[in-house]
């Protein structure tokens, strides 16, 4: 549920350069400021690129270093039919692949070097391996020197 406009800041400033935060339990997107948590009291407040925030339903998962994911947000769990207890520690590559395997590059892999040092994915299909016809929209963000990447997930 966002509560601003997450594309265009007041002054115009185009989405690729704009961060805004976004909550890692109920996924609300505000303006960055100070505040570590979420006035939902249940979530940390995550630095993306605002670029990266689908203006359809979306929610969030927390990758460390070695890709294993951490944290998921309530709309990610309900996008991927799992609870956090079946997301924590899994390597990302194991629960999302590229959804067209004909190109020969990985895109789920170009997307999270984009992320490396502060960037920010273009949005790319990804699909859960063994499992027919289920595909999402993910686009990979990092806020400067943070330690870990925000993954957001959409429906396609
Ligand atoms: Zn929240």
């Amino acid at each position: 549920m966002a509560q601003i406009d997450r594309r265009t800041a007041p002054d115009g400033q185009p989405a690729v350069e704009r961060m805004v935060d976004v909550c890692g339990h109920c996924d609300t997107v505000v303006e960055p400021s100070d505040r570590l948590t979420c006035q939902c009291g249940h979530g940390s407040l995550l630095r993306v690129h605002a670029a990266a925030i689908p203006e359809r339903t979306f929610g969030t998962l927390v990758v460390d270093d070695r890709l294993r994911i951490f944290a998921a947000s309530q709309e990610a769990r309900t996008l991927l039919g799992l609870e956090a207890q079946d997301l924590l520690d899994l390597p990302l590559t194991e629960r999302f692949a590229d959804a067209d395997q004909a190109t020969g590059t990985s895109a789920l892999t170009e997307a999270m070097w984009a992320a490396v040092d502060g960037g920010c994915s273009p949005e790319i299909a990804v699909r859960v391996p063994e499992e027919y016809g289920l595909r999402y929209a993910m686009t990979a963000s990092r806020a400067g020197t943070r330690p870990s990447t925000v993954i957001v997930l959409s429906p396609l």
